[in-house]
């Protein structure tokens, strides 16, 4: 006889307000063989909050490749699993992918139990465009790789999504309006629906004063969002700036210019002064 049908969900749990996870996402938590979780001793906790026991299977960022293939050998058994990670949704920075990626080969359905997620919470309250957005996670820690991805986002059109720690908030910000101007309008989103959630917005200078100015403001979790390159003009000048300071480490200035240009579609002159 086959084996029924089991299904791998892929459930979002709360950022914060434990009242955030759904009923739906109880029920499922409920019925399933077991849950594979991030962290085992925090999602504990969060089971033990609404009373649900259940065996726990640690899948992180270490043991995914590894844990994937077991996990997945369960389901083809007939098990129904569920997958959750510390906080919001898994896969968004968070470990899943490879064993969602694992299970849909497999030919196991997948199925998700939506629920809360930082960027979209933050994005529904920025008062930033968001017909079109960027998610970008988490920038690079060094501050050289930190620049460079910024300085290539600096053109991007749709609003920017990423995710920031307490260390690095105030640096990144510096960081983001030099790559982006001071004057982009931009949103910082911090522990989105705990007891100190605050969102600010602003111009990215005006952010970044205020954020140096209160020691408070760098403490928790946050997302920032920065609104995209204001029309055609900015998100090529951002461009052929990126090419020029490329180009300009081989090439004479004026060369380099010149191709940036024409590769970019910016004025020459606003690229470089010669
Ligand atoms: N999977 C999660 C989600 O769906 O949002 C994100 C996990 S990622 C490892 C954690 C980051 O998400 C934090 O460093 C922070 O940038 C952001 N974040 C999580 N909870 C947050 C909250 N309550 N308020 C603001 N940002 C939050």
């Amino acid at each position: 006889m086959p084996a029924p049908a089991a299904t791998l969900y892929v459930v979002a749990t709360p950022i914060g307000n434990l009242a955030d996870l759904s009923p739906r996402a109880q029920e499922v938590l409920r019925s399933v063989a077991a849950i594979c979780a991030e962290d085992t001793r925090h999602t504990g906790q969060l089971l033990s909050h609404f009373g649900i026991g259940k065996p726990l299977v640690a899948l992180h960022d270490h043991n995914e490749e590894a844990m994937a293939e077991r996990v997945v050998a369960r389901l083809l058994g007939g098990e129904s699993l569920a997958l959750v990670s510390d906080a919001g949704t898994p896969l968004v920075s968070d470990p899943g992918f490879r064993l969602v990626r694992a299970a849909r080969a497999a030919g196991v359905r997948v199925s998700p139990v939506p629920g809360a997620c930082a960027a979209i919470a933050g994005l529904s309250v920025a008062g930033l465009p968001s017909d079109r957005f960027v998610f970008e996670g988490f920038l690079p820690a060094k501050a050289a790789a930190r620049r460079e991805r910024l300085q290539r986002l600096a053109g991007e059109t749709g609003t920017l999504v990423f995710y920031e720690s307490s260390h690095r908030i105030a640096e990144s910000l510096a960081d983001m309006a030099v790559a982006f101007g001071s004057e982009r309008p931009a949103a910082v989103a911090r522990e989105l629906t705990k007891m100190f959630e605050t969102v600010l917005d602003g111009s990215l200078e005006q952010l970044l004063a205020a954020v140096q100015a209160d020691d408070n403001q760098r403490k928790g979790e946050f997302v920032v969002m920065v609104q995209g390159a204001g029309d055609d003009g900015e998100a090529k000048i951002a461009e052929g700036r990126r090419l020029y300071a490329k180009l300009h480490e081989h090439l004479p200035p004026s060369t380099a210019a010149k191709l940036a240009a024409e590769l970019s579609g910016a004025p020459r002159k606003a690229l470089y002064g010669g």
